[in-house]
């Protein structure tokens, strides 16, 4: 059996990074991990290719040379992967998709023979059985959760590093957590299930055996849902394997209940863990009363996150406007408080109803779906009717996202993270592609750029104040680019 792996094109958004890529002369930021995880739990003698869309163009022959095509895809790749099914479908094969798109949509994809959905641990055994029996199903689902200690090694041979800029890896599925508006507890549950250390150092090994020394993201939403485990067994392991190696800087998702702990967060560091993303979502106490994220109630957020900037881990942020209960004033509250706080990565988006989530059925009852949501959370669209009214929501929603990015802010928020951020270790490893993001950002940003009277305040100021962070300011400075350009493509600027 020959199997073509196919992971469909990212459109361009915030997450994409495109815009900054190409500083580092990568094509893609992570690898397809959902895929190349399925591809170890197919039998050893069946061949396996991966065509991941976002490096390189799917080329005719290599659709012919396949018995069957596995395609998976999130909702943010709906329109690519529509077009790579009718495509294969044309060509006559079988095609076998899986991953969130279909999670929530398969009853739309009508060219698709089989589905394998939820946890692949679980559904595609059943789905190899049936096969070689002849009798293969459409649709695999399942309502357990998978032990994680069924999940494989992914199949890192199957993957073309270089065109990388990070590697990805999974310890966690689940959250104990229950913000209305998520849709990872709908899909994975709320009991964190951990892999073991053993697990994560073999995966870890395997990568840096493989030459890898950049950033790698630990996928979990949520990483310090079980802490106890990661204190106990997790983190001396990574603090063990760290010894004697270069690079590999660690990067998570996390609640905001990390800032509580300053002996999980010292420890995270020391084991290697440079940044971290945080649903932070909304400084508005009865917008976070209504979205139940408890954990961020009755708390300085500001101090939370300067909290961890001291103790080593850059804060990305989550936020999100059109909450039924924003005030119109919310717009100017999440600037102040992402200005104040310094976070230079703040992903804000428009609430929107993914299908699955209890904000989704509140939603749905109270007829105010009224469209598909694109998947993207920073595209300045909502598939809901906000209380605020969607021209408003969208009005206040371009000036913060026009005010963040524009230069003068945005570089005056790279000055309050550098100088809060206390890194354990160096934060950006540099390399060659690293010397050439430097040159490349002087020629771009700082000679044809228009607003290079910032660039090299910035690069004056960070020489004088702390010379050893020149790299993440300029680091900070093309994630800059990249977030204007996105904003420009999304008529927010
Ligand atoms: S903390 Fe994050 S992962 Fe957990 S339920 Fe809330 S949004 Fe989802």
């Amino acid at each position: 059996m020959k199997i073509l792996m196919l992971y469909p094109e990212f459109p361009d958004t915030f997450w994409s990074f495109r815009h900054a890529l190409q500083f580092v002369r990568k094509k893609s930021s992570s690898p397809p991990l959902g895929l190349i995880t399925i591809a170890a739990l197919l039998p050893d003698h069946w061949e396996k290719r991966l065509v991941d869309l976002n490096i390189q163009p799917l080329l005719d022959w290599q659709i012919a040379w396949a018995d069957m095509v596995f395609i998976s895809a999130m909702v943010v790749q709906r329109k690519s992967t529509q077009e790579l099914v009718e495509r294969c479908k044309r060509r006559g094969k079988t095609i076998v998709a899986g991953g969130p798109l279909f999670l929530q949509e398969w009853e739309k994809f009508p060219l698709v023979d089989h589905f394998i959905l939820n946890e692949g641990e679980l559904t595609l055994p059943d789905f190899i059985h049936d096969l070689g029996m002849g009798t293969p199903r459409r649709l695999y689902q399942s309502t357990e959760f998978a032990e994680m200690s069924c999940s494989p090694m992914p199949m890192w041979e199957l993957v073309n590093l270089k065109r990388y800029d990070s590697l990805s890896i999974q310890y966690s599925r689940g959250c104990p957590f229950d913000c209305e508006f998520c849709n990872i507890t709908a899909m994975l549950g709320h009991k964190p299930r951990t892999k073991s250390a053993s697990q994560i150092l073999a995966e870890l090994d395997q990568m840096y055996q493989l030459g890898w020394r950049r950033n790698i993201f630990f996928v979990d939403d949520n990483f310090i849902g079980n802490k106890r485990q990661l204190k106990e067994e997790i983190l001396p392991a990574l603090i063990e394997w760290r010894k004697g190696k270069t690079g590999c800087s660690f990067v998570t998702e996390a609640s905001i209940n990390l800032a509580d702990d300053p002996e999980l967060m010292e420890m995270m560091a020391a084991a290697g863990f440079t940044q971290v993303f945080v649903g932070i979502e909304t400084t508005h106490e009865a917008s976070l009363v209504e979205c139940n994220k408890g954990q961020n109630r009755n708390r300085n957020l500001l101090e939370s996150v300067h909290r961890m900037l001291k103790k080593g881990l850059q804060v990305m942020g989550g936020f999100i406007v059109g909450f039924d209960h924003d005030p119109p004033e919310v717009f100017d509250m999440q600037i102040d408080f992402i200005q104040r706080a310094g976070i230079v990565t703040a992903m804000v988006g428009m609430l929107q109803a993914i299908g699955g989530t209890r904000l989704y059925q509140r939603m749905e009852s109270e007829g105010r779906i009224h469209h598909d949501t694109t998947g993207d959370n920073a595209d300045g669209t909502t598939n809901i009717i906000p209380r605020m009214g969607v021209e408003s929501l969208r009005a206040g929603y371009s000036q913060v996202m026009s005010q963040l990015y524009e230069p003068e802010l945005f570089y005056e928020r790279v000055k309050t993270c550098l100088a809060l951020y206390e890194p354990v270790r160096a934060p950006v490893r540099l390399g060659w592609d690293e010397i050439h993001a430097f040159f490349r950002s002087i020629w771009l940003l700082g000679i044809v750029g228009k607003d290079r009277k910032y660039y090299w305040d910035l690069f004056r100021w960070v020489l004088k104040k702390f010379p050893q962070k020149l790299p993440l300011a300029i680091t900070f400075s093309i994630y800059g680019y990249h977030f204007r350009a996105v904003n420009r493509q999304n008529g927010l600027i």
